[in-house]
């Protein structure tokens, strides 16, 4: 018997350096597994629970800008000022 967990890959943005970051995913990646940024940057993947992730952080990490950027330039969304809203 599975127990599936399902993971919304829009909801996905890895923490590199306090940052967050997007990524486009086609699977699920393996614990450890490299993975890229849209930015390029990249990781070995880890997988928390937000809660840690923030307490750790005291507080909410910054977007990184051009993940963001190049995010919102895919969907023709417009850039806005105010970056502390989820889309
Ligand atoms: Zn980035």
């Amino acid at each position: 018997m599975t127990a599936a967990i399902y993971i919304d890959p829009l909801v996905i943005q890895p923490v590199i350096d306090g940052e967050w970051h997007r990524i486009r995913l086609t699977e699920i990646p393996a614990p450890g597994q490299i993975i890229t940024m849209l930015c390029g940057a990249s990781g070995a993947a880890m997988f928390q629970l937000s809660d840690d992730e923030r307490r750790r952080q005291r507080g909410i990490p910054r977007q990184c800008e051009r993940c963001d950027a190049i995010y919102r330039h895919e969907r023709g969304i417009p850039l806005r000022q105010n970056r502390t809203g989820r889309p």
